[in-house]
């Protein structure tokens, strides 16, 4: 059985304890999922993008497998 993985990009605000999922995006891993992640942090600007791994078609347990952080799209609330 192939492993499914799905891209949940985040929306982060430490000044207004917000910490939003936004999207979730299904990945293929078996190209460059590192690119792929960018472009889905640069779509939402998220900060934070987190990749689960399921073992199930249907996303029920999912498991984290990588975290991807992006200074660039972190709020500047306080600049
Ligand atoms: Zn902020």
């Amino acid at each position: 059985m192939t492993k499914q993985y799905i891209a949940v990009t985040y929306d982060i605000c430490e000044h207004n304890n917000l910490y939003e999922d936004m999207n979730e995006y299904v990945v293929d891993v078996s190209h460059d999922i590192g690119k792929k992640v960018e472009e889905f942090a640069r779509k939402d600007v998220a900060p934070l993008v987190k990749v689960f791994e399921s073992n199930t078609s249907d996303f029920k347990s999912l498991k984290l497998y990588k975290e991807y952080t992006f200074k660039t799209y972190e709020c500047d609330c306080d600049a």
